[in-house]
């Protein structure tokens, strides 16, 4: 099959379109510069004109972003990634909002608060826990069918006086789905006449059985009205993260998910990202999704500038060329060709997807005219 055309292939070896024509002329192989190549003769080609050529399939394109496995000893340390999940009105938001209060770090005064759907905190151990806001169960479905997996545990908020309840179902689904362990916070303490007794069975019948009934699954009274618990609360996701033992390499390139986006009038694209592995920087090239760029300022949540951002660190950051669709991956490459060439085949195979569910219903149009 053609692969490349031939003012693509010419750009890609800096000589003139003219001269790559004449050069398949010599070959026998009449093509003008807008007409597609094979691999074979574009190979051919390009060792004429002195450059070696490393074969790059499909796979190698997507596997080349793996990276290299990291040893052992390249390993450190990293804060948990935590997402609260529950169903509506138990008590997300405003305990999201408490533990943010609960932030020891003291960042510079005048940073505002950004809405970018994750934060991080310290608390005053000096271990910090950064927390994924999901707008919905929806987006952190989208992300699992992505493989995309941003979450090291979910907190899962039930509301004392309202028990368990079906969002409650889906989120203990979506946690043992994803196999990520689950703290329950039981939210609403403040109310009077909470029967607890009752929510933790509730839980059994759904296969979270909490410590204090014989499981393994840390339960957590807490009033995010009053902020009651918060600091038992961070302690259980703390001990959480001890026994995961979550550790991620800071000195290499960067690679992690993205959480949100969106195209700003003033800014262009922007994305938040989740760092997972390596240390993104300021001016690194990356590849998100589908769309590409240079990291133009990398951006925290409180609005803060950064020269860099490493592992579990939510980071907004500014430079790529489209909007990347959440819970797709990111990645630093080395350079503009390399970023390019992955971007022209996530493209391609979006297209070539589009083109087959297109060609499938005109199948479909002529099976019913026939
Ligand atoms: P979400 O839909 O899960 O994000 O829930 P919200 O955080 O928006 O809370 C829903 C309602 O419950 C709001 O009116 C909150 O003020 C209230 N609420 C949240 N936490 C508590 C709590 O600990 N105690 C009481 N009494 N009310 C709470
Ligand atoms: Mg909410």
């Amino acid at each position: 099959p053609d692969i490349i055309t031939v003012q693509e292939l010419a750009n890609r070896m800096a000589a003139r379109a003219g001269e790559v024509v004449k050069a398949l002329f010599r070959m026998g192989v009449m093509a003008t510069i807008t007409q597609s190549i094979d691999a074979d003769t574009a190979e051919l080609v390009a060792t004429e004109f002195g450059h070696r050529i490393r074969r790059v399939s499909e796979a190698d394109v997507e596997q080349g972003l793996e990276g290299e496995a990291d040893t052992e000893e390249a390993l450190e340390p990293r804060p948990p990634v935590v997402t609260i999940m529950g169903h509506v009105d138990h008590g997300k938001t405003s305990l999201l909002d408490a533990l943010r209060k609960t932030d020891v770090a003291g960042r510079e005064a005048g940073g505002i608060t950004q809405h970018i759907g994750a934060y991080m905190i310290q608390i005053p151990t000096g271990d910090r826990v950064t927390f994924i806001d999901t707008p919905g169960h929806e987006a952190f479905t989208a992300m699992r069918a992505r493989g995309a997996s941003v979450t090291d545990m979910v907190v899962l908020v039930v509301a004392a006086d309202d028990g368990v309840m079906p969002q409650t179902v889906e989120a203990i689904k979506h946690a043992q789905a994803a196999q990520v362990p689950m703290i329950v916070a039981v939210n609403k303490i403040d109310k009077p006449g909470v029967n607890l007794d009752r929510v933790r069975q509730e839980l059994l019948q759904h296969e979270v059985v909490v410590e204090s009934l014989g499981g393994d699954v840390q339960e957590i009274q807490v009033s995010a009205l009053k902020g009651t618990n918060l600091d038992k609360l961070l302690e259980a996701i703390i001990l959480q993260a001890e026994i995961l033992d979550l550790k991620a390499n800071p000195n290499r390139a960067a690679e992690g998910t993205v959480i949100e986006s969106k195209l700003d009038k003033g800014r262009g694209p922007v994305a938040t990202v989740l760092v997972q592995k390596g240390t993104l920087n300021q001016g690194d090239i990356v590849v998100a999704g589908a769309e590409w760029g240079r990291v133009r300022a990398i951006i925290d949540d409180m609005g803060i500038p950064l020269t860099g951002a490493e592992p579990s660190e939510p980071v907004e950051i500014l430079g790529l060329t489209g909007v990347p669709s959440a819970g797709e991956t990111f990645v630093a490459v080395e350079d503009e060709t390399r970023a390019r060439e992955i971007t022209e085949f996530r493209q391609r195979k979006a297209r070539e997807k589009v083109a087959a569910a297109a060609g499938a219903a005109r199948g479909t149009l002529n099976d019913m005219l026939a």
